[in-house]
C-alpha cells in the first residue's frame, strides 16, 4: 500500500531536481506540490488520519482535490497559461462541501466517489480543452495532450461500473476491490502522465538549450549563428523565395559610447534590438552580426518589398527614442538592401547587401541603398 506514495515522492524528488537546474521551468514546483498533496492524501486514508471517517474522508478530498488542482494548474503554466485562484476557492469549496454534505447530512458513499471522480474528470477535461492547441505541437506535447485526455477520462467509466455493484461499508470500502483498482487504474494512467510530463520537459529544455545557443543576450534578437543557421534553412526552401536581405548599422554609433558611456551605449543596442523585432513579420529572421549591425532575412519578399520594409525601419528609427540618451539626441541608421540570386550562397548575398549599406554611409547616412543585379554587376 506505501507503493504508490513512495512513487510519488520519487516524482516529487525529480520534479523538484529539475527545477533546481533550470529555474525558468516554474511549472515543475506545481507538478511537485501535485504528486506530494496526493501523497499526503493516500497517506491520511492509509494511516487512517486524521482518525474517523467524516474527517478523514474531507481531509484527503481536500488534500486530492489541491493535488488535481496543482496538476492542472502546472500543465496550464507550461504554456502559459494558469488556473487562478478564484478557480481554485470555488472548486475546493464545492468538492469539500459536498463530501461533508454526503457524509453529515444525507450519508451516501457512491455520490462522495461520484463527486471526487466527476469533479477531477471535469477539471482534467477542461484543461485538456484548454491545451487542444498542443495536438499540433511536437511529439511530447501530443503524447501529453492525448495521454492527458486519456486520465481524463477514466474518471467517468470507473465511477459508472461502481453503480449497481452493492457499495460495501464504509468501514472496510479502503480494502475494496473497488478501492483498489480504483487505486491501480489511476496509478497507471497517473504513472503514464507523469513520464509524458518528463518527457515534454526535456523537450522543452532542449528547446531552451537551443534558444540559448542561437539568441544574443544583449538585444533578445538572433545572434549571428542563430541568423546564418534561420538564413540558410529558409534558402533552402523553395515556398520562401524571393527572398531579401537587409543589413542595418547604427550611425555614428561609437561616438555614443564615447559621449554617454558603454552601458548607454548596450542600452540603446538593447532598444534597437526589440524595436527591429516588433516591427518584422512573424516569418522573418533578425539576427545582431556585428556589434551595432543587424542583419534581416526576408522570405517572400522582392528588393522593392523590402526597400520599403527599410525605409519604414528608417522612419521607425528616427521616430524612437532610447534609454539613456537625451531627448535632443537623434539616433539614425543606415540600410542596405539585396535580393537573392539563385545563384549566390548567404556569405555573397550578404557582400552584396554590405556594398549597398557602404553606399549608404557614403552617401550621407540616414538612408536605404538597394543593391540591384545590374550595379552588383558593374562592381
Ligand atoms: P558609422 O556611422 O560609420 O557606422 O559609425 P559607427 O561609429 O557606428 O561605426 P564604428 O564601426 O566606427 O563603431 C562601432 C562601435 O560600436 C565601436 C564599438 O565600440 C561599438 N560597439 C560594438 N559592440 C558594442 C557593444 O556590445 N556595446 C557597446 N556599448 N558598444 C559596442
Ligand atoms: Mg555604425
Ligand atoms: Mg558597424
Amino acid at each position: 500500500m506505501l507503493i504508490g506514495p513512495a512513487i510519488l515522492v520519487v516524482f516529487a524528488v525529480s520534479f523538484a531536481a529539475i527545477w533546481l537546474r533550470d529555474r525558468r521551468l516554474q511549472y515543475l514546483l506545481f507538478f511537485c506540490a501535485a504528486c506530494l498533496f496526493f501523497c499526503l492524501g493516500t497517506l491520511s486514508q492509509i494511516l487512517a488520519v486524521p482518525d474517523g471517517h467524516g474527517p478523514n474522508a474531507i481531509t484527503s478530498a481536500l488534500l486530492y482535490t489541491l493535488s488535481v488542482l496543482l496538476l492542472n494548474d502546472g500543465l496550464l503554466r507550461r504554456s502559459g497559461q494558469h488556473l487562478n485562484r478564484a478557480s481554485y476557492l470555488v472548486i475546493l469549496a464545492a468538492i469539500c462541501g459536498g463530501i461533508a454534505y454526503f457524509f453529515y447530512v444525507d450519508r451516501q458513499l457512491i455520490i462522495r466517489i461520484y463527486i471526487l471522480n466527476f469533479g477531477y474528470g471535469l477539471i482534467c477535461l477542461m484543461t485538456a480543452w484548454r491545451l487542444r492547441g498542443l495536438r499540433g505541437g511536437m511529439f511530447a506535447e501530443r503524447t501529453l495532450f492525448w495521454t492527458l485526455l486519456a486520465f481524463s477520462v477514466h474518471f467517468f467509466p470507473r465511477t459508472v461500473l461502481t453503480v449497481g455493484v452493492a457499495a460495501p461499508p464504509a468501514a472496510v470500502f479502503g480494502a475494496s476491490p473497488f478501492w483498489l483498482a480504483l487505486q491501480f487504474s489511476l496509478a497507471v494512467l497517473g504513472v503514464m502522465l507523469a513520464l509524458a510530463i518528463f518527457a515534454v520537459t526535456v523537450s522543452d529544455m532542449v528547446a531552451d538549450l537551443r534558444h540559448e545557443r542561437s539568441a544574443d543576450p544583449l538585444t533578445g534578437v538572433l545572434n549571428r549563428r542563430g541568423f546564418e543557421e534561420n538564413a540558410q534553412k529558409l534558402l533552402d526552401d523553395a515556398r520562401a523565395w524571393p527572398i531579401s536581405v537587409i543589413l542595418v548599422d547604427i550611425d555614428h554609433f561609437k561616438s555614443i559610447n564615447d559621449t554617454f558611456g558603454h552601458p548607454v551605449g548596450d542600452a540603446v543596442l538593447k532598444g534597437f534590438g526589440h524595436l527591429l523585432q516588433n516591427a518584422m513579420r512573424q516569418v522573418d529572421s533578425c539576427g545582431r552580426i556585428g556589434g551595432e549591425e543587424f542583419a534581416f532575412l526576408l522570405p517572400n519578399c522582392d528588393a522593392a518589398g523590402a526597400d520599403v520594409f527599410a525605409g519604414r525601419l528608417r522612419e521607425i528609427v528616427r521616430r524612437s527614442r532610447f534609454d539613456g540618451l537625451p531627448e535632443a539626441h537623434q539616433l539614425t541608421a543606415s540600410f542596405g538592401v539585396a535580393a537573392a540570386r539563385r545563384d549566390e550562397n548567404l556569405n555573397a548575398l550578404i557582400s552584396r547587401a554590405d556594398i549597398a549599406l557602404y553606399r549608404a554611409k557614403r552617401r550621407g547616412r540616414d538612408r536605404v541603398e538597394v543593391q540591384t543585379e545590374e550595379v552588383a554587376v558593374q562592381n
